[in-house]
């Protein structure tokens, strides 16, 4: 996967930039609206869609819909909606959340079926009361709303799984391969943040796990007045230290977003001495300035920044390690 992935930026015009590594670690700031910064190299075919509607002047919400929509409906993405990998029983469960400049927000969990759950979760938010369904209720909820019942199991899903079967070990295995996430935000023309987050959840997990991506101020958190965060890799860390809640209320302090991942990161170590030396996490934030920051336990955690400054580019965070 990480081979495929690399060819698709390689073959792509639009990121003919990438080549440039030593933009990579100066590029950390923009300030011209709008903008739109995505986890990983498939933020980039993400971001093309959001860009198209931040580009005329639409709303960070439906930016950020259609963005993450894209991983979700490739069937060669095996982190994301259609084609993800299973858990370990052979099915394909679904993480999503999203969040607006009101702090509206909604998010579906452990849903099976459904190709696009970052509109289901979206509509959650629109035609609910509540933040947050779950397995059953939020498929059934997403059926109600004329969502289209589909196997999400492709066959080369179902051979890596098969093929892990054989010795049925449990090991996230650090930067994508068996997890992978595509968390989105977007600053539009009128100054208005909003972000989603969507992912399949780490590879071969128990059936009913859920990680940080579906959980508000864990993968995703939007604060219209400050900025907002997204994260990815090995979802119990983020959710342990509240992470991109943790993320914009650093930079409520004062922290640029730099700063804010780069700490963040950095109390999971406290937690995690030993542990953290061997697993991912990455955290990526923008601020009301248009400000961006991003920062990972390891190497390898890359993003994808859009704006009027920045053509579509693929960037590797700093790390700790
Ligand atoms: N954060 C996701 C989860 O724990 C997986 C990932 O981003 O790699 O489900």
């Amino acid at each position: 996967m990480k081979t495929s992935r690399r060819k698709f930026i390689l073959s792509s015009s639009l990121l003919a930039s990438f080549g440039s590594l030593s933009k990579i670690f100066a590029q950390e700031k923009t300030s011209t609206k709008p903008v739109v910064i995505s986890t990983w190299n498939f933020g980039a075919a993400a971001n093309v869609e959001a860009w198209k509607i931040l580009s005329k002047d639409g709303r960070s919400l439906d930016a950020v819909e259609a963005g993450v929509q894209v991983p979700e409906g490739d069937p060669k993405e095996t982190s994301v909606g259609l084609g993800g990998l299973p858990d370990r029983d052979g099915r394909v469960t679904l993480d999503a959340c999203i969040m607006d400049e009101f702090s509206n927000c909604g998010a579906v969990a452990c849903l099976e079926h459904i190709v696009h759950p970052i509109s289901v979760a979206r509509k959650v938010m629109e035609k609910t009361p509540h933040v947050l369904l779950v397995g059953d209720g939020a498929l059934q909820f997403a059926l109600a709303n004329g969502f289209k019942k589909e196997n999400l199991l492709t066959p080369e899903s179902e051979k890596i799984w098969k093929e892990w079967l054989k010795k049925a070990e449990y090991k996230p295995i650090v930067n994508i391969e068996n997890h992978d996430t595509i968390g989105m935000i977007a600053l539009d023309a009128s100054q208005n943040l909003s972000g989603a987050c969507t992912t399949s959840g780490m590879a071969f997990k128990l059936h009913g796990r859920v990680g940080d991506s579906p959980i508000i101020g864990a993968g995703l958190f939007v604060d219209n007045e400050i900025g907002a965060a997204t994260s990815t890799g090995v979802g119990e860390e983020v959710i342990r230290i509240c992470g991109s809640h943790l993320v914009v209320e650093l930079m409520r302090q004062g922290r640029s977003p730099q700063q804010a991942c780069e700490q963040a990161v950095q109390r999971i170590v406290k937690n995690q001495p030993g542990k953290s030396k061997e697993m991912q996490v990455g955290f990526l934030a923008l601020n009301k300035n248009g400000e961006i920051g991003a920062y990972a336990l390891q190497k390898g955690f890359t993003y994808a920044v859009y704006s009027p400054e920045v053509p579509n580019t693929i960037f590797e965070s700093k790390s700790y390690y």
